[in-house]
This record gives structure tokens, sequence and C-alpha cells, in this order.
């Protein structure tokens, strides 16, 4: 029989359990460091307790019966009787979709993931799992991970790793049939580089992680892959060639024949040049129709708009890295240069692995509607003689996977009032209508509870970072708990603005003291750890913080992660989005935000260029671009500061008798009928299965035996 530990490992062992509140408490519960602790992992937790530890803790609990019900939903979810991917992508039974990313964010504690690209990477996988689309994601296992932020006492932004133990993760080194680690090798110039396999369970979709940690390998190896974008250029397109070569090799292996290879960015572009290279290799294919037949079957997505963005390497470096590749391929080095550069001839180009991603998928996207039309003209070049709309792609907006991202009790809620099965049927518009229906008192209430929690949590990140800076505490502790809350957080970089507001100080003190209606503002967010205007940034928000114009209506949250990103989503009113349009391809923060009830204030850019319809939240300006970008900052303050003095702050405090905004919950639910449907995962995932996975599926010629 099997034991409550034994149990807890179980569910421990299958990251659905991200997803999952009741679970997660379960652990929590278990865990007697939790507060101090948020990112522990259960099995982290499960290996300080043996058996009798933890039938300790669990008596006179009602702890058995949660784990027996949570053990029971984890059997029925991994063994469904019928899926809508059952359905609508069968054809991808036997052959799944291989989903390549250099990032994958599925929880705090898995820290391999810098922002919104890994982000969405992991709410994919997610979404892939609770439709049952047969898909496998490729990644890398970054045993250091990826930068922690804390501020120092000038309020610069430091880069610190954190204490992270892959041992502890629930992750499985895939073996051979006699126990030895399962490897593939990647060579890299004088050498090959062993990878081994590690294997996340994502309810029903499985994430391979390429390890270095293989005693063959020398130290600088085991290193090569140990920061998520750590290093100079060398490291990165050997990074890229080991996610891109290895993962290819990794996943046959394992005898998994990819129907459809999406890549997610370029930074797994050179899995096009392994699949080609295993084409020839299986079905005496020359080169040129293996590419072909590899761009019949490869999706790539594109995420930015920004230039920089955008991975070049110099052509010697180029040039040592591909050699191998290139005569493995029967193939001219420069020819395979030549592939990820604009003008294939010009040896003096560098080589882009978005250039040679773009000639080599036939079916190519942008996130979001403006995105698609941005990313036609920006690459427009490289299909010379066509106009912009000629340009071969498309796009697919982005979605958020809604289980991660709810409160409990907005969950709660929707399963009240909607229907208990609307997660099987998120994605259809008519889902959503009963929300009209529901009392807006209902809502305003849930969501004081939350705004509550939220402040509480950002007062003790506040009160924790005083204290390790040595800073006396707050007293009173910052933000009015009564006030209307905006919360912002994301990556900080110059383009995204977050500073729009701090154009003028004084106005700005106006609107946040105002007695009538009282504003706070919640900042986090990490800059790369290079980007020292990002930094800059970080700085000028952190001091204004302390200003006394601004009476502690000012907040910056340090070390902004899924777990700060979560609590802030959850609990504020509404949500500020202020990049320089369009370079927010989509932007998935304010989604988030949107579905647990807040309201969205954004510059029509990325997804909410096509989601706003003039009730449903906030547009700062009209869309409208100025060539000059000073005057267009300074338009866009002020209109950003006319929206919330004469729109967002009167609608949030004009109340009913009972004290309720009526005319804002209004709003929300608008905001939520209207936007919920289209900007989760499961929409997401359905339109790439739709219009790109399953079309990608059906042109393979040459099918790759099992090993
Ligand atoms: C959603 C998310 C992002 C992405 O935010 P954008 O609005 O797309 O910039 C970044 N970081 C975290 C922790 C997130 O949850």
């Amino acid at each position: 029989m099997e034991s409550m530990r034994d149990k807890l490992l179980i569910l421990a062992q299958n990251l659905w359990w991200t997803w999952r509140p009741e679970v997660r408490a379960i652990f929590h519960e278990l865990d007697e460091d939790s507060y101090t602790r948020v990112h522990r992992n259960p099995v982290a937790v499960l290996k300080e307790l043996d058996e009798a530890q933890v039938d300790e803790r669990i008596r006179e609990t009602d702890l058995p019966s949660r784990i027996d019900r949570a053990r029971r939903q984890l059997t029925e979810y991994l063994n469904p009787v019928t899926t809508w991917g059952l359905i609508r992508a069968g054809a991808l039974k036997s052959r799944p979709v291989a989903y390549f990313s250099a990032e994958f964010g599925l929880h705090e504690c898995i820290p391999i993931y810098s922002g919104g690209l890994g982000i969405l990477a992991g709410d994919h996988l997610k979404g892939a799992s609770d439709l049952d689309v047969p898909l496998v994601g490729v990644g890398l296992l970054y045993r250091e991970g990826y930068v922690h932020q804390v501020l120092d006492k000038e309020y610069w932004q430091q880069d610190v790793m954190e204490p992270f133990y892959v041992k502890d993760l629930p992750l499985n080194m895939v073996k051979d049939a006699g126990g030895k680690p399962l490897r593939v090798g990647v060579e890299l110039p004088g050498r090959i580089v062993y990878l081994r396999i590690q294997m996340a369970e994502v309810g029903r979709v499985k994430l391979l992680l390429l390890d270095t940690n293989d005693p063959d390998n020398d130290s600088l190896d085991q290193q090569v892959a140990a920061r998520l974008y750590g290093g100079d250029q060398r490291t990165r397109i050997q990074q890229e060639l080991l996610l891109g070569v290895g993962g290819m090799r990794a996943l046959r292996c394992l005898g998994i024949t990819p129907g459809a290879l999406h890549l997610n960015e370029g930074h797994s572009a050179f899995a096009i040049l392994e699949w080609a290279r295993q084409k020839m290799e299986i079905c005496g294919m020359d080169p040129r129709k293996a590419l072909r037949e590899v761009a019949g079957s490869t999706v790539f997505t594109t995420h930015t708009p920004v230039e920089a963005g955008h991975d070049k390497f110099p052509p010697s470096l180029a040039e040592d890295h591909l050699r191998t590749l290139a005569e493995g391929m029967g193939l001219d080095l420069q020819e395979v240069l030549g592939l990820g550069r604009t003008h294939p001839h010009d040896a003096t180009e560098p080589f882009m692995p978005t250039v040679m991603a773009l000639r080599h998928s036939r079916r190519a996207n942008g996130v979001s509607a403006l995105h698609g039309a941005v990313a036609r003209e920006m690459w427009q070049v490289l299909w010379p003689g066509r106009k912009p709309e000629e340009v071969p792609i498309g796009h697919v907006t982005n979605g958020v996977h809604l289980s991660t991202w709810l409160a409990p009790e907005v969950n709660d809620i929707y399963t009240a009032r909607l229907s208990p099965n609307w997660k099987e049927a998120m994605a259809h518009p008519s889902t959503w209508t009963p929300i009209e229906f529901i009392d807006p008192g209902e809502i305003w209430e849930i969501r004081q509870i939350l705004k509550a929690r939220t402040i509480r949590f950002a007062r003790s990140q506040v009160a924790r970072m005083r204290e390790r800076l040595e800073l006396p505490p707050l007293d009173p502790p910052p933000l009015d708990p009564e006030a209307l809350t905006i919360g912002f957080a994301r990556r900080f970089v110059p383009y995204k603005r977050p500073d729009l507001l701090f154009t003028d100080l004084d106005r700005l003190a106006a609107l946040l003291n105002n007695p009538k209606g009282p504003v706070n503002l919640i900042f986090a967010g990490r800059a790369h750890p290079a980007d020292r205007e990002g930094k800059a940034l970080i700085q000028q928000v952190a001091r204004l913080a302390d200003d006394p114009r601004f009476n502690r209506h000012i907040v910056f949250l340090e070390g902004h992660n899924i777990h700060v990103g979560r609590q802030l989503y959850q609990g504020v009113d509404a949500w500020l989005n202020t990049p320089r349009r369009p370079m927010e391809a989509c932007g998935t923060s304010g989604m988030k935000a949107v579905m647990n009830g807040a309201l969205h204030i954004s510059v029509l850019d990325g997804w909410w260029a096509e989601a706003y319809d003039g009730e449903n939240g906030f547009a700062i300006g009209n869309g409208e671009v100025h060539v000059n970008p000073e005057i267009q900052h300074g338009r866009d303050a002020e209109n950003l500061f006319r929206l919330l003095e004469d729109a967002v702050v009167p609608l949030y405090y004009s109340r009913d008798e009972d004290g309720v905004p009526r005319n804002w919950m209004r709003h929300v639910k608008r905001s939520i009928r209207t936007m919920a449907w289209r900007c989760n995962a499961d929409r997401m995932v359905m339109d790439y299965v739709r219009e790109l996975y399953l079309p990608a599926a059906l042109v393979s010629a040459c099918q790759m035996p099992s090993p």
C-alpha cells in the first residue's frame, strides 16, 4: 500500500502541482519553514521528512483526505477519457510537436527563465497538457539558473546567484536499460560536449532538459550552460548549439520523431540543421531537399521587434562553430553561413539564427496582430520583391495559463458562476457571458480581500529589503490600503518606459496624494545583468519610493519572479503598461491581471491594440506614433496623466450607497467577458494546432524509424 509519503512523492514529481493551489497548499502546510522559503519545491520538502515524520505531521489534520483527493485527481488528469487533443490533434499522437525554447518559466522554484518569453513557454506546455496535445518540450538545464535581483544601498541592482539544488528538483535522469544515463554528444570547436537528459513531467507533457553535467565533459564544458543568458557571444552560440543540435539528438535517442518542430524564438534555430542532417542520414536525401523538408515541418515564432533581441554572431565565431555541422551535411561552410545572412553571399555579414529560422520554416508568426505586421515589415528584406503584406509571417496572439495565474478565490467565483466545467470551454466566448449576471458587490468583496493580501505582501517585501540594507523599518508602513492600487511589473528596459509618470513629479505627487482619491503605485522588475540603462531605471523608481513628496504611495519590490508577479496580478486594481509602440510584441502581464479582475491601462501596443474595445479598460493615446521618440514620450506622459486624473481615478472612487464602485465593476466585468476567452493559453495552443502544427505535420516524406 502507498504510504502518505509515497502519495506525496508522486504528487511532487509531476509539475501539475504548480497550477493546483490546493496541492501547493498541502506542501506548504507540511513545510515548517514555508514562510521564509516560499521558493522551495515539494521534493525538497519531502527530502527532509521520513515516513514517520510525515505521518506525525499530518495526524489530526485534514491533510490525509486532501492528499488522497489530490492523488486521485492527478490520476484522473493523467488518464483522461476524452480530450480536445485526442479529437483534434490525434494526428500528432505518434509524432508529437517538439517545442524548443531557451527558457521555461514553470514555477519560481525552477529558475530557468528570465521573463516573458520563458513564462510564455511554460504556459504553452501547461496549456498543451490541459488540452492533451501531443507535445514535448526541449530546453537546457542551467545548473546555476538565472540571476536573482537584490538592490544595494544605492538601490543599484546586484545580480546574485541563489542557491538552487538541481538534485532537489522533480526531474528524472533518463537512463538506458542497463541503468546508465543516456546521453548525446554535440561537437563544439575541438571537442565533444555530452548532454544527459533530465525529464520533467508537466502534467501530461514531458519536458526534456539537457544537462552538461557529465563526467566526460571537462569542467569548463560543464559550465557552458551553467547560466541562462550568461557569458559572452561564444558562450551564447555554444548554448544555442547544445540546445538545437543536442535537442534534436536527444529526441532521436528517445525514439521520438517530431511531426512538427516549433522554435520559440531564434535561440534554438540550429535544430533545423541537425534535423536536416538526420534526414540525410536516414533517408539518403540531398541536403537542399532535406532543408526544404525540414522547413515544411517547422514553425518559428519571433518574439521581438527590438533589433538587439536578435543574436548576431560574427563571421569568424560562426565559422568555428558551424564547420562540423556543414561537413556533416556535405555542404560548403560558406553556404551554411549564408543560411543565416540577409545577403547569403556577403561573407562579412554576421550569422543571425533568426534569419536562418525565418528562411527555413514554412510557417512563421509574430505574437499579436500588430506584431505580425511589424515583423513583416522588419523582415521584408529577406523576401526581396515582395510587399510587406506578402511576407510569409502571420501571427498567433499569446495567451496565459489561467490556472497558474488566477487567485483561488477568483477561480472559485468562475466555477460557481460560469459553469463547473468552464475550464474545458474557456476559449469559447459564450463560456464567459454569465459574468454579466454576477453581482458587482460579490466581485468587489473578493477584490478587497485580494488587495489586502497583495498590500501585505508588498509591505513584507519592503520590510525585508530594508532589514537587509540595515535601514530602519517604515512606520507607518508604505501603501494606503484603501487607495486605488496600480501595478507595474516586468523586465526593466528603456522601451517599456517604467519612468513615463516621472516626467512631472509635482503632478505625480498631486495624483498620488489626492485626498479625494489617493493612488498607490507598486513596481517590480529585473534588468538584464548587462543593461545599465535598465538598472538606472530601477534605481530611479526605488529612490522615488523614498521621496517624501509621494508619502510612501510608491514602492519598488526587489527580486521579481513568478512568485512576486503572481502576488501582484492577483490583488492590484489596475495594471499599467507603457511601452513605446510598437516595441512590445505582445506583453502578457496585463492579461494575468485582467483575468483576476484588474483593469488594464495601456498604450495601444501588442495584445492591447487588438483587445481594447473602448470600454474594457483604458487606452493611453490613440495608437498614433510620432517619429520623434522624445515628442512621443511627452505626449504619452500627458495622455497617461490625463487618463488617470480624468477617467481612472474618478471611476474608481465613484461609489454607491454600499461603497461599491458600480461603474468600475461594470468595466471589470466587461473586461473579463471580452478578453478571458482569447487571452488564455488554451486558445493560443488551439490556434497553433489548427493553423500551424497540423499543416506542418502533414508534409514529411522522410519518416524516421525509431532507433
Ligand atoms: C508575465 C510575466 C512577464 C512578462 O510581462 P510582460 O508584460 O510581457 O512584459 C515577466 N515576468 C514575470 C514574472 C511574469 O509573470
